[in-house]
């Protein structure tokens, strides 16, 4: 078997205080908080997940808010850059919008079929949004914060900073069946699937960017799609006869996983299609409860007392507005 992913899963970033990081995902970027859960390795911590009405593969970016975090370093060996896909022409309002809740952004011009707004979310982790030629099909988020003219299509790619970009290439084409699209300067462009937002993947080769610290205001791994818990466990076994050191299958609860190091030093997650994001709640109240995993509930008393109260914006869950406003 030849292993193909479809294109990205998720990004996984970490975060200072949870509701500041709640008000930019929601208020700032319109996304839709579509689980609050912990995190299953310290469940301490908060996992937050944003993304489309669904919680759609390709939507998804997830936080680990950590109050007090210490402040990493954007650097080599990681995804230095997450991007989101707008419509085209949308950049101005953008910008105009970020002006308004006092964050600076910057527009450049890639090519002629693709312009760049970047920015640095609170605790410092580097965003853009990506308006192409390519009109990107995915239903947004009705979010009261943005209006759907406008609004995050999904994510567009991700920005892969290494210092010897031969390794991490040869994965993305040969273990994970991205293929090189383009190669521009320093960039080399990898997409996966039908290439169009969402799948695609820049590596950028940075001989003497120093190695990024995984802390604050970066990204952790970043999760590329399989169908499915059989496709997975297929892929797996293709991974390590291969010599990766992959992890056992971990499940995830909305989705199953497997993590290993590609040779430029990002973690790589392959993340399932299913269950998905209403297998504990339904779609209209996605992200109003504190969501465990079985194996978790037992300790939930516990749980509640470690994590720090946050509250949702009511345009997250608006068929609840009314009652709770
Ligand atoms: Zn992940």
């Amino acid at each position: 078997m030849n292993a193909h992913t479809s294109g990205l899963h998720h990004v996984t970033a970490i975060g200072g205080d949870p509701q500041r990081n709640i008000d930019f995902y929601i208020r700032g970027l319109g996304l839709r908080l579509v689980k609050k859960t912990v995190n299953f390795d310290n469940p301490g911590t908060y996992h937050l997940y944003y993304g489309d009405d669904a919680g759609r593969p390709g939507s998804l970016m997830t936080f680990f808010p950590w109050q007090g975090v210490p402040q990493g370093r954007i650097g080599a060996g990681q995804s230095t850059s997450t991007a989101f896909s707008v419509p085209a022409g949308s950049l101005g309002w953008w910008r105009d919008h970020f002006a308004g809740l006092g964050v600076a952004s910057t527009i450049t011009t890639d090519d002629s079929s693709e312009e760049r707004l970047s920015l640095r979310d609170p605790d410092g982790l580097q965003l853009d949004f990506v308006a192409s030629s390519v009109t990107d099909p995915r239903d947004p988020w009705d979010s009261a914060s943005v209006p759907a003219d406008f609004a995050v299509r999904g994510q567009h790619s991700s920005v892969l900073t290494v210092n010897e970009p031969a390794g991490t290439v040869r994965v993305l084409t040969e273990d994970l069946g991205l293929r090189v699209v383009s190669e521009r300067g320093d960039r080399i462009r990898l997409a996966a699937g039908d290439g169009g937002p969402g799948n695609i993947v820049d590596v950028i080769a940075d001989r003497t960017a120093q190695p990024g610290l995984t802390a604050g205001g970066t990204v952790h791994h970043i999760a590329f799609r399989v169908p499915d818990f059989a496709t997975q466990s297929a892929w797996r076994d293709q991974l390590v006869d291969r010599g990766f050191a992959v992890t056992a299958i971990l499940d995830r609860q909305y989705f199953t996983s497997i993590y290993f190091r590609e040779p430029g030093g990002v973690l790589f997650e392959i993340a399932t299609d299913t269950p998905g994001f209403d297998i504990d709640e339904p779609l209209l109240e996605l992200g109003r409860g504190l969501k465990l995993p079985p194996w978790l509930e037992p300790s939930r008393e516990d749980i509640e007392h470690a994590v720090p109260p946050v509250a949702l914006p009511v345009e997250n869950n608006p068929a609840f507005a009314a009652v709770e406003s």
